[in-house]
């Protein structure tokens, strides 16, 4: 039995992975959870998987919870909590699922603990990933397996073959739910938004998906997981999203991976991993989809991307002051109170103040981070 951590168990990614743990229940012993605020989810979580270390947003969350769970439960909260349960020593596998920069926290902690981490998180590799590739080089027996699906997709099709032999790295992405739209930006609702045409996911990377931010993020994830430069990571739009990325060899050769798009693959995966186990996932039947396309993606109807490949260029804490402007940005467009074209306005507007750091420590990286949010709160209120 691998025993297993979940921080971010009442999203998206931590719904799915428990049902995953449901499926295979032989397998995984659950020992830790956290959520931010669905505390009435995460107490049916503790009452069906009975974890030992539980992790909540804030204090009173985690005073509702000791009244609730007694002695037989440790409560932990805020980030310090996260980060004690990506470091509890029993744990074999931490998930990180939590959504945005706060995923940094036990990330770091995973590392130094010297823990397999199964990787959802992608905010993280966006804002510190040179700091993370150093901390790997430090603690030689922590290791990544990542569940966003293209960068699993990538995994799977590199782990036999010799990182000298990769010439090119292809990202797919659906192109999101304005691909084939003429639409003004300036008119796009949430719920237009939120209308994802193949996935479905939580409410931030559903919006980052909209704007294209997210395949800009998983360009950079994609550079510091496998360590290949940007110039050689191209993103290509191909909407029946069942082609989850490909990766050319220095012979011509492209490997990929296909599969119907549901995310318990790519997270089953990487709780699993090396091994394989059958799902009750639906197989996928070509016959039915007939084709498949894959189109270059449109930078200048996606300013997001452009920004996001602009920041990955500049490096340093750039991608930070990226990252905690778009957290911002979609939080506002979310609650209505920005119209969607503002958000790369906003981000644009802030990276052109920002006197980048080239080499950052984690403590600046959180500084800048801090003060990005709140440039952009200023902008945006
Ligand atoms: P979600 O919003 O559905 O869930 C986020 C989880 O994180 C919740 O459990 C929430 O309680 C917790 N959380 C939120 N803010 C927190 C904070 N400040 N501190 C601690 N916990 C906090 O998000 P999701 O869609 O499950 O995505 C999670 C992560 O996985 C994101 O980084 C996302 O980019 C990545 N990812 C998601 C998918 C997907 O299919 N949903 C696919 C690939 C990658
Ligand atoms: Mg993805």
């Amino acid at each position: 039995m691998r025993k297993l951590v979940i921080l971010g168990s009442t999203g998206s990614i931590g719904v799915n992975a428990l049902n995953v743990v449901r499926h295979l229940k032989d397998k995984f012993n659950v020992i830790g959870l956290s959520a931010y605020s669905n505390v009435r989810l995460l107490k049916e979580q503790i009452n069906e998987f009975k974890p030992e270390f539980v992790c909540v947003g804030d204090e009173k969350r985690a005073e509702e919870l000791h009244r609730y769970c007694g002695k037989k439960v440790k409560i932990f909260y805020g980030n310090e909590g996260l980060k004690a349960l990506a470091s509890l020593k029993p744990a074999d596998i931490v998930l990180i699922a939590v959504v945005g920069a706060a995923g940094l926290y036990p990330l770091i902690s995973a590392i130094e603990s010297g823990k397999r981490i199964a990787l959802a998180n992608k905010e993280s590799l966006v804002i510190a990933g040179d700091v993370i590739t150093k901390l790997f080089k430090k603690h030689t027996s922590a290791e990544i397996i990542p569940v966003d699906s293209e960068h699993s997709a990538i995994f799977q099709c590199i782990k036999n073959e010799s990182h000298r032999d990769i010439s090119r790295l292809f990202i797919t992405g659906s192109g999101g739910p304005f691909f084939r739209k003429k639409i003004s930006p300036d008119k796009i609702t949430p719920v237009q938004a939120l209308a994802h045409p193949s996935w479905s996911m939580g409410k931030k990377i559903t919006i980052d998906s909209a704007t294209m931010m997210n395949k800009g993020f998983e360009v950079i994830e994609a550079h510091h997981l496998f360590g290949i430069p940007f110039d050689r990571i191209k993103l290509v739009i191909h909407p029946q999203s069942i082609v989850h990325s490909m990766v050319e060899f220095c012979d011509g050769s492209v490997l990929g991976l296909l599969s119907v798009p549901d995310m318990r693959l790519a997270i089953q995966y990487g709780l699993t991993y090396p091994e394989r186990y059958p799902t009750k996932i639906k197989l996928l039947d070509l016959t039915k989809i007939n084709k498949l396309e894959f189109y270059q993606p449109d930078y200048k109807k996606f300013p997001c991307l452009q920004l996001a490949l602009e920041a990955a260029r500049i490096g340093g804490t750039m991608p930070a002051v990226l990252n905690a402007v778009n957290e911002v940005a979609v939080h506002n467009f979310l609650k209505n109170k920005i119209k969607f074209s503002i958000i790369p306005k906003v981000i644009e507007k802030i990276m052109k103040t920002h006197k980048v750091i080239k080499n950052p420590v984690p403590g600046e990286i959180f500084e800048i981070d801090t003060w990005a949010r709140r440039k952009a709160e200023e902008l945006v209120c």
